[in-house]
């Protein structure tokens, strides 16, 4: 057995990272396991997209790159979080891609089957933005009202789009809506590039978010940011939402609607790591289309943005599951 480590993920020093078994990070499949703490997700849906599509093809998109990662210790975290918690890979939701509102109830009744009744977290691979909203739902079942920390170029706001209320450019306004939110405890960051209406931004500020826009962070620096997200949300549950276009298209060219002047890789991951010790109990990676990807740099940066939000969860969890160990 010693191709594993403790908790069962494939050591690289036995079997290299190109080769094994092709989950995330080459952890345990679900299966593999009698029990875990943080479940990585796939959630091939693109149905709620309004440009470029592919999104659907993200969660195994950013599976193949995370064989590059090297997840026994996190430098930047000082921590093995593989050691720390019982790390699984769940597979991908089934789902339909023709019928958004089925498809959002099965990704919701999967989310709530992998998370069960005990603590556990999930890390979802997306998928377009639409996603966020049935495991918002999922996540609001378990914890109550959420802080959300929404890492995107756009609000994701808007009321309709075409007529259609459940889009990837509307989730957040209907999250609010259903009160899956805490008041007053939600922030955009990396927010830029063109919207149809002066008024979008308005009826933002309305529904209750706060916004760091990219520019800001020219401003605020990294840690004035992290520093205002830690304000913000205080201890309530953190939901952390990752649309990969928060990126400047230098750093993440596959997906579907790039804006430019976003964040670099080194500051967005600068910033996530400035979150550690936040209560968060739920995350995703979201828009990565791989069709437009250049040499894997889309879906390695979502790879990363994933592994550390494992990381980051890992530090705050109670400890390793009893029993918990991989065959
Ligand atoms: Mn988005
Ligand atoms: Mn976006």
């Amino acid at each position: 057995m010693t191709d594993f480590t403790p908790m069962g993920a494939l050591d690289a020093t036995q079997v290299p990272r190109f080769a094994g078994r092709g989950t995330f990070a080459r952890v345990p499949e679900i299966r593999d396991v009698s029990d875990y703490d943080i479940a990585l997700l796939g959630v091939p849906f693109d149905g709620g997209t309004s440009y470029r599509p592919g999104a659907r093809f993200g969660p195994m998109g950013i599976r193949q790159a995370s064989r590059h990662l090297r997840p026994r210790f996190h430098v930047d975290l000082d921590v093995a979080p593989l050691e720390q918690v019982q790390v699984v890979d769940a597979g991908d939701v089934p789902c339909t891609p023709y019928d958004t509102t089925s498809a959002l109830r099965s990704i919701e009744g999967f989310a709530r089957d992998v998370a069960g009744n005990r603590n556990r977290r999930i890390v979802a691979l997306g998928g377009d933005h639409t996603v966020a909203l049935p495991l918002l739902r999922a996540a609001h079942q378990q914890h109550g009202p959420i802080a959300l920390v929404h890492f995107d170029a756009h609000l994701d706001t808007w009321d309709t789009y075409f007529d259609a209320p459940t889009t990837h450019g509307t989730v957040f306004r209907r999250a609010a809506e259903e009160g899956l939110l805490a008041q007053d405890k939600s922030i955009h960051l990396g927010i830029r590039g063109p919207i149809y209406d002066r008024l979008d931004l308005v009826e933002d500020a309305k529904l209750g978010f706060r916004v760091i826009r990219a520019g800001d962070l020219d401003v605020l620096g990294i840690d004035g940011a992290a520093d205002a997200v830690r304000r913000r949300v205080g201890d309530a549950p953190v939901y952390v939402s990752v649309d990969i276009d928060v990126l400047d298209p230098a750093f993440a060219p596959g997906t579907g609607t790039p804006e430019m002047g976003g964040f670099t890789g080194r500051e967005l991951l600068h910033l996530l790591r400035r979150l550690q010790g936040l209560n968060m109990i739920g995350g995703d990676v979201v828009e990565t289309a791989p069709a437009y990807d250049h040499a894997e740099i889309t879906c390695l940066a979502a790879a990363t943005v994933a592994f550390d939000l494992v990381t980051l969860m890992s530090k705050t969890h109670s400890g390793p599951t009893p029993g918990g160990t991989g065959q």
